[in-house]
């Protein structure tokens, strides 16, 4: 047993299925339970944007306020610390004199470098780290990490008959705080106005919508639906929870097994079950790309032919391109912090092979504005469609106004979020810059 336990939560929002929050209570006599807000998300980035923007922010912060009260509800109490992790770490490690460090799994990159790099700062402090955020573990896989297939595929043919294990329930115990445990009054970013989003963040929020998905049809219609561009009974909606770890993917795996064996198990079903492995698959895959899942090149050997062009950029982020329907897409996105499965892949298709964009802008905007913004299913699936990644036959693109015929025949979405306003010209040109004849 650890006198002292610190609980670093990340994108593990919730006290049921978390093996890691259970671990460190069973194990501990004192437990502080931690989540940092990094001062860096809201200041600008390389990508003329901003890590975390206001839709997101604002999820986040609903999801944290709930997990607050369920912790206190067990006694506990949640630390927000609007700091640096790596730093506020180390002040609370010291402070506390902490014995035992617990969180789970990260698939980020630079979320793993802190946790290595706190290890050798604290060699004597215990850390553990448990895999809560994925349906399998590593240990669990057909395959050495290392050895991931290199297209979805033939992973999926490898793990798809393996059984998932069931999910945990809620936690109901857990060590108090040590006394006069000082959250210091933090000041964390205010939440702006944002009324446009139907998603409430929290574990509730996540299971209610759990719940309410699978109580009738939609899961046995979801493959003829989960093309559509609107519509909230078209997909389960489940992203933004899964993301910031509100509910888990075993749980959501489970809750499809139930509807088989209550209900019905036919192609629909299954394919709910197919997307979770394409969100387990860009989990491992970034697990094994460390940092190239941020590189132009991705884990080709070759850069793209893109270049930059702003104007172009930002008439992409607005809305404002030629393309009636990318632009009501991103209107969409701009509005809701969502966007369809289909849109995405439809606006990343425009903006490598219509704008000739530089793919990693367009991640970076989506990482800014969607709730369900999740590292390795964002970059992984930007590296795919641009074709620097997981996908053999190279670029994906899409024919836009064959899209439009197919998705959208009647314009009802372009008109619905005014798509075909402002849709000028790709590039100004100036006239006073032309030679005089
Ligand atoms: C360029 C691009 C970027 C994306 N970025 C993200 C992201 O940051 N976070 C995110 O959760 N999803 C992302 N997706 C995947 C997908 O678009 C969303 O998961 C899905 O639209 C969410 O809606 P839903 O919950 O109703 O999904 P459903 O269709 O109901 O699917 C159920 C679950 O399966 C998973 N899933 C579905 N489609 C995919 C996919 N293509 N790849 C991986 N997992 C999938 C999600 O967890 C989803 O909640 C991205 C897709 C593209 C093309």
């Amino acid at each position: 047993m650890f006198k002292t336990s610190l609980y670093w939560f990340n994108n593990d929002l919730r006290i049921s299925d978390n093996l890691a929050l259970l671990q460190a209570g069973m194990r501990s006599h004192q437990l502080i339970c931690v989540y940092f807000v990094e001062p860096h998300w809201f200041a600008p980035n390389r990508y003329v944007g901003q890590g975390m923007g206001q839709a997101r922010w604002r999820f986040l912060r609903e999801s944290l306020d709930q997990l607050q009260r369920s912790l206190a509800e067990l006694g506990q109490n949640l630390l927000i610390v609007y700091g640096d992790s790596l730093s506020s770490l180390v002040h609370l490690i010291r402070k506390y004199s902490v014995e035992a460090v617990f969180r789970s799994n990260h698939s980020g990159f630079y979320e793993n470098q802190y946790w290595l790099l706190l290890q050798q700062r604290f060699p004597s402090v215990e850390f553990q780290q448990f895999h809560t955020h994925t349906l399998f573990r590593p240990d669990e896989l057909p395959f050495n990490l290392f050895e991931l297939p290199s297209v979805f595929s033939q992973f999926r043919l490898q793990v798809e008959d393996m059984s998932v294990r069931p999910p945990l329930g809620p936690i109901s115990r857990l060590p108090r705080s040590p006394d006069h445990l000082d959250d210091g009054a933090q000041i964390v970013p205010s939440v702006g106005h944002f009324g446009g989003t139907p998603f409430a963040g929290g574990e509730y929020h996540g299971l209610q919508q759990l719940e309410d998905y699978f109580a009738g049809d939609l899961p046995a219609q979801y493959k003829a639906n989960r093309d559509q561009l609107d519509g909230w009974q078209n997909s389960s909606k489940l992203s933004p929870w899964l993301a910031n770890g509100c509910i888990s993917a075993r749980q959501v795996c489970a809750t499809i097994k139930m509807y088989e064996n209550r209900r019905i198990a036919n192609q629909s079903t299954y394919w709910l079950y197919y997307e979770l492995l394409w969100r387990e698959y860009f989990h491992w895959y970034a697990y094994k790309n460390q940092q190239k899942l941020f590189y132009f090149r991705g884990i080709k050997m070759h850069k793209p032919l893109t270049s930059f062009y702003p104007e172009r950029f930002q008439k992409w982020c607005n809305g404002e391109t030629p393309y009636p329907l990318v632009n009501a897409c991103m209107k969409q996105l701009n509005q809701t912090g969502y966007m369809s499965n289909r849109g995405r892949q439809i606006v990343v298709s425009c903006l490598v092979n219509e704008l000739d964009l530089d793919w990693r802008y367009g991640a970076a905007y989506f990482e800014q504005h969607l709730l369900d913004y999740d590292v390795a299913v964002n970059w992984g699936n930007w590296q795919y469609l641009a074709g620097v990644g997981a996908d053999p036959r190279g670029k994906r693109r899409f024919d836009i106004a064959r899209q439009t015929e197919s998705y959208d025949p009647e314009k009802k979405f372009i008109r619905k979020w005014q798509g075909d306003i402002n849709s000028g010209e790709l590039d100004s040109c100036d006239y006073n810059g032309w030679p005089i004849a």
